[in-house]
């Protein structure tokens, strides 16, 4: 079990809404910290998918050493799943990571708070909406937070806790030693579009698309600048193929809307790759040529 001492409120059970890419690697963090873990998504499906991923992530572990099987059973263990949102309501703070979509975050706070009075803290894991925007159906909107998680969640060590106009010290003091408790560096971040980290990094990586199409280097040596340069892990450009080249334009065109800087405003080639469908790795054509690259893997392995 995993308590909080004074200046916080004391957090036993964590419940996590949406068992997908963000939601399952929240709740094995959250399990292997000791805490006890309720899964929630709409079907029995992709509840088991969300758990499969987690157990892929342990045996994983394992097999490079940084787990044993006991520490795997444990986390395993502190994880129940479910398919029916009022049990979580129960939990002392329930992290949403369901769709991005304003309406579904405010339905999923309004219900919880129907099914039961008690305290808990809500934290949107949301990466682009608004905290203050989601708190304005609460009824206790000073317990409403972000906790914004980095994918994959049980590897990325940064948490973007989000403070909504309305959010409590209390709140954010909470969130804060959970997630430190999670084994991640909280940073308390202003709820303005973007966040810190989406600011940031989207920023870097239409500058770097600008520089593309001015001919000033190209596309890996770009990339070598920031990571040779500047001990980036990965090149702005290979980031964005990794992220997605459609899923960059929707950030870009949110910022240049909410932020009105020209910084924000989505380079002709980001436009241009995404109509003629390059989204990047996931595509297998972006910034970087990834068939070419899969296929030297093949031959090497072969
Ligand atoms: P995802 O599509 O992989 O998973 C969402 C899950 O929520 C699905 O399993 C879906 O069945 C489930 N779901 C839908 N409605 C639900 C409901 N009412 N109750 C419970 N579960 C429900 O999405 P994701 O990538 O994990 O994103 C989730 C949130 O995290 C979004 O707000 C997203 O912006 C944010 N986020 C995503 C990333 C990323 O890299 N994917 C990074 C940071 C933040």
């Amino acid at each position: 079990m995993s308590t909080l001492g004074s200046g916080s409120q004391t957090i036993e059970t964590i419940a996590v809404i949406g068992a997908g890419t963000m939601g399952h690697g929240i709740a094995q963090i959250a399990g292997s910290a000791g805490f006890r873990v309720l899964l929630r998504d709409v079907d029995r499906e992709s509840l088991a998918r969300g758990i499969n991923s987690i157990e892929k992530n342990l045996a994983k572990g394992i097999q490079l050493g940084k787990l044993t099987e006991a520490d795997s059973e444990r986390t395993l263990q502190q994880i129940r799943g479910t398919t029916i949102l009022d049990d979580c309501a129960a939990a002392d703070l329930i992290i949403e990571a369901a769709p991005e979509k304003l309406d579904l975050k405010r339905e999923i706070l309004r219900q919880l708070e129907v099914a039961s009075d008690r305290q808990f803290i809500f934290a949107s894991n949301t990466s682009s909406l608004s905290i203050t925007e989601i708190a304005r159906v609460s009824k206790r909107p000073e317990n409403v937070i972000g906790m914004h998680f980095f994918n994959p969640v049980h590897l990325m060590r940064l948490v973007e806790v989000v403070v909504g106009s309305e959010t409590s010290e209390t709140t954010i003091e909470t969130v804060t030693a959970v997630g430190r408790q999670l084994r991640k560096e909280p940073i308390v971040v202003k709820d303005v579009p973007g966040f810190a980290s989406s600011r940031l990094g989207v920023a870097l990586g239409l500058e770097a698309m600008r520089m593309l199409e001015q001919g000033v280097a190209s596309a890996q040596d770009i990339d070598t600048a920031m990571e040779l340069g500047y001990n980036h892990p990965m090149g702005p450009l290979k980031l964005t193929d990794l992220v997605g080249l459609d899923v960059r334009l929707n950030i870009a065109e949110y910022l240049h809307r909410e932020l009105g800087t020209e910084t924000f405003r989505p380079p002709d080639v980001l436009r241009r790759m995404v109509s003629e469908g390059k989204l990047g790795k996931k595509t297998g054509t972006g910034f970087y040529d990834w068939n070419k690259d899969k296929e030297a893997r093949q031959s090497h392995s072969s």
